[in-house]
């Protein structure tokens, strides 16, 4: 396969626009370096770079793309948004009617505030969670990945009750100091911690079901004596929903699990691709938030109309009648597939799959904690990385990243990807 457009781009980018992404996890630095392919073009299930090679995407753009790229209907809201305006800066009738379909898919959201990415999401129901507790202190969990605020770009301390370290150069010591990062799927570790900051802790911020060091979903009854537990302590639980909500069911992770946080972050599939972020949570909490109450947030984009349609049209699609049955489906054919594939060449894999999202990891052990995940073989991952992009198959170049399968993929391309993971791994074993 020719690279040669994408390799000439990107020492292009390179000139212009730092390390050539606009996003780290764009680069190839973590599975071994190299040009990152440039695309030109996505439609469906695939898409096509400036080299004129087609892909089956199961990147899905980190998440969002569940549809594929320009599912006709999403396609039809975003240009009827371009032609009646894409921004008022005023209220609209959209938000209103987006606002309730999100809701009655996620009954905890009882108000809801619209912005532009997950990343602002989460960083505001930590300051609402502050705002409405009269405290400061966080935990969180390693190896969940809540955005770049200062808040959350915090590694844990030395042991599970100790306080945390700037995990990005320019975040204040004083901000990592009022953050404790415990094991996910760890109850003793979190109960270690909140017994000694409990009185301290505004909030608990969790991915009810982990997207960011491969699918790892929650141990029973983890998720229930979090929130027993934070509640006992008079702190509030939020759950970032910015890769689960929409992705396994028609609502949140919270719905699939049933349990329930005090405030949730969104963002990804909600906006069908184009920018947005979310959340929400119980009335009295949310009236904490400017105009109504004294916690400021607020954003010249939020709500605009060319995200909230884009929405709508992509919920809309999403609430047809099969379309999680669909990902599950193939999920569980591409998941046989590749360990089918593994087995006859030798090669020791993982897989945590839930409906259509799994992770491939290069291990023997089961993957419950981010400790595990980050033992796995990356040297290994980032080769196969390499085989399958050169037989049209583009994933994440990360160990950590999941792959996405959307409702555009067919049976074929499950197996085509099958038959070049034989091939990846036939390769992997003769090295
Ligand atoms: N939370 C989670 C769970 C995420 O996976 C991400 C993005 N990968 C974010 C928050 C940040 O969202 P955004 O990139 O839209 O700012």
């Amino acid at each position: 396969m020719q690279h040669t457009n994408s390799e000439r781009l990107h020492e292009e980018a390179l000139k212009v626009i730092v390390g050539g992404v606009n996003s780290p996890s764009r680069s190839y630095k973590a599975v071994g370096g190299g040009s990152p392919v440039v695309m030109e073009r996505g439609q469906g299930a695939y898409f096509f770079d400036v080299d004129g090679n087609q892909y089956i995407d199961y990147l899905a753009a980190y998440g969002p793309i569940i549809t594929g790229h320009a599912h006709p209907h999403i396609t039809k809201a975003i240009t009827r948004a371009a032609e009646t305006g894409v921004l008022y800066g005023t209220p609209t009738p959209h938000e209103i009617t987006f606002a309730k379909m999100l809701q009655e898919a996620i009954p905890s959201l009882e108000k809801v505030r619209f912005m532009n990415s997950g990343t602002e999401a989460v960083m505001t129901t930590i300051r609402v969670a502050r705002a409405y507790t009269g405290r400061n202190k966080l935990i969180k969990f390693a190896g969940c990945y809540h955005g770049h605020s200062d808040p959350v770009l915090v590694a844990a301390g030395s042991g599970p009750s100790t306080l945390g370290t700037p995990d990005s150069a320019g975040v204040p010591k004083a901000i990592a100091s009022d953050v404790i990062t415990v094991p996910f799927n760890d109850i003793k570790s979190f109960k270690a911690a909140m017994d000694k900051w409990g009185q301290e802790i505004a909030a608990v911020l969790v991915e009810p079901i982990v997207g960011n060091f491969g699918i790892v979903e929650p141990l029973e009854g983890f998720l229930q004596s979090i929130n027993d537990i934070t509640h006992q302590a008079g702190a509030l639980v939020i759950y970032d929903e910015v890769i689960t909500a929409f992705r396994f069911t028609y609502g949140g992770a919270q719905d699939l699990l049933g349990v329930k946080p005090d405030l949730t972050a969104l963002g990804k599939v909600i906006g069908g691709g184009l920018p947005i972020g979310a959340y929400g949570g119980k009335k009295d909490i949310m009236d904490k938030v400017a105009p109504i109450g004294p916690a400021y947030q607020a954003g010249t984009h939020a709500g605009n109309p060319a995200s909230i349609l884009s929405g709508i049209a992509c919920l809309e699609v999403l609430k047809q009648d099969g379309v999680y049955e669909h990902l599950d489906r193939l999920g569980a054919l591409l998941e046989k597939g590749i360990l089918e594939a593994a087995e006859n060449n030798n090669i020791s894999i993982t897989i945590n799959r839930l409906k259509g999202a799994l992770t491939v990891y290069f291990t023997e052990e089961k993957i419950f904690n981010y400790e595990q995940a980050e033992n796995t073989d990356g040297e290994t991952f980032g080769k196969f990385f390499k085989l399958m992009v050169e037989q049209g198959v583009m994933l994440a170049p990360s160990k950590y990243e999941a792959w996405f399968i959307t409702i555009a993929h067919t049976e074929e391309d499950i197996d085509a990807t099958i038959h070049a993971v034989n091939n990846a791994f036939e390769s992997l074993q003769e090295k």
